[in-house]
């Protein structure tokens, strides 16, 4: 393996690790699944909790600008996704949001129900779309989705939306959302991007590369916290032309003149519903500060130097030779995790865990490590090889305790 140190010494983002509470003795191989701690967003919910909520009461929603956050909040991640500014909203889940984005990509292609996408998709993606169809019926809505390599030709005339996830959540490999979003249109076609694994780990220029809508998460890359609200970018081009079914409160223009009829807020503000939960937001908002200054070219070029070294690492251990790389080698095809496929994949995951290095399971037999460039070092990937070697190496993934299932893999 390549000189460790030498490079966790020349790793120009190496100070950033000191901006997160991460626990002592453990490689943190998880955070496309669940973020860290960032300091900043323990003293945030802090201060919300004992001054605001505590101290100041109501008066907070005017005087902290509670009613703010989920736009601000918005803001604060559009430079993340290269959009510019009055085209991303914070709020809701995923799911949530898919549901309201996918319902408005059908208003503005009358005529075409189908709403197309990959059939090993993030399932709730797929469920949201199977919910869809069974509320409007098959005249108005049709799911379809099919393997990656025949997108292409699915792409027809009866589609109005093609719904993507950039990387793949079980084996890592990356979709080129420029090109992907270029053939849709030309065949009239929204994209709508799920960037769950993207946002806060890749360089994305959404409004360059034309996007229509995406949707990305909270609490994975951008550390938000467990449960942390999702986001929502429209392009600027769509936003006086939908209208979003989940039409709340908070998504109308004047909230508190408590009319009867609903009148959509201006722009992206419109696709809020209900009231947002302060203290989750709150904790996403403190995490984004993180990220002020970096560059995200240079996070990139460190994610892709860790998944490379560990997928070196790995095809050079004997003791790792039944694991099966599943994430794509080329640099362009690659997110921010590497997949290994094993017929005991769960106690494999299970003894590094305990061995310190928490990685995590997907069914039915791959093992994921993700690799997180503003706090991983090229030290945590070498303890990661070394601990999977010595475990295989000894059988250790084997013994009973490592056997039993828990609710959440
Ligand atoms: C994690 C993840 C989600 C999570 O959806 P929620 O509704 O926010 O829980 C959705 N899509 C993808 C691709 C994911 O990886």
């Amino acid at each position: 393996m390549a000189d460790i140190e030498v490079l966790d010494r020349n790793d120009p983002l190496a100070p950033l690790r000191a901006l997160f509470e991460l626990p002592q003795g453990k490689v943190y191989l998880d955070g496309n699944s669940l973020g860290p701690l960032p300091t900043a967003a323990r003293s945030r919910v802090e201060a919300v909790v004992q001054q605001q909520w505590g101290r100041d009461l109501i008066a907070s929603w005017n005087s902290h600008d509670w009613i703010g956050l989920p736009v601000a909040t918005g803001e604060k991640i559009a430079p993340l996704l290269g959009a510019a500014p009055g085209q991303v909203v914070c709020c809701d889940s995923i799911s949530v949001n898919l549901f309201k984005l996918l319902a408005t990509a059908l208003q503005l292609r009358p005529g075409r129900p189908v709403i197309l996408s990959q059939q090993d998709n993030f399932p709730t993606d797929l469920y949201m779309t199977q919910g869809m169809a069974a509320l409007l019926g098959e005249k108005r809505c049709v799911a379809r989705a099919v393997p990656a390599d025949a997108l292409m030709d699915a792409m027809d005339d009866q589609v109005a939306v093609l719904m993507l996830t950039q990387v793949n959540f079980r084996d890592g490999s990356l979709h080129d959302i420029e090109a992907i979003t270029r053939a849709a249109h030309e065949r009239g076609i929204l994209v709508l991007w799920d960037l769950a694994h993207s946002a806060g780990v890749l360089p994305l220029e959404l409004d360059s590369w034309q996007v229509d809508m995406a949707v990305g998460c909270g609490y994975k890359f951008l550390n938000g916290g467990p449960g942390a609200p999702a986001f929502i970018y429209l392009a600027a081009r769509h936003q006086d032309r939908v209208s979003q079914p989940l039409c709340g409160w908070l998504g109308h223009a004047e909230p508190f003149a408590f009319e009867p009829g609903y009148r959509p807020a201006q722009g992206v503000a419109s696709f809020l519903s209900g009231t947002p939960g302060i203290i989750g937001m709150a904790a996403l908002n403190a995490a984004l500060d993180v990220f002020d200054g970096v560059d995200m070219k240079q996070l990139r070029a460190k994610s892709l130097a860790l998944t490379e070294l560990f997928m070196t690492g790995v095809r050079a251990e004997p003791a790792c030779a039944d694991c099966v790389v599943l994430t794509p080698e080329e640099d362009r095809r690659r997110g921010s995790q590497v997949s290994l496929a094993h017929p005991q994949a769960w106690g494999i995951a299970r003894a590094l865990i305990e061995a310190g290095v928490v990685v995590d399971f997907r069914a039915p037999d791959v093992v994921r490590f993700g690799f997180a460039p503003l706090y991983n070092s090229y030290r945590d990937v070498a303890e990661a090889v070394a601990q999977l070697a010595r475990i295989l190496a000894a059988d250790e993934h084997l013994q009973p305790r490592f056997s039993a299932r828990t609710r959440v893999t």
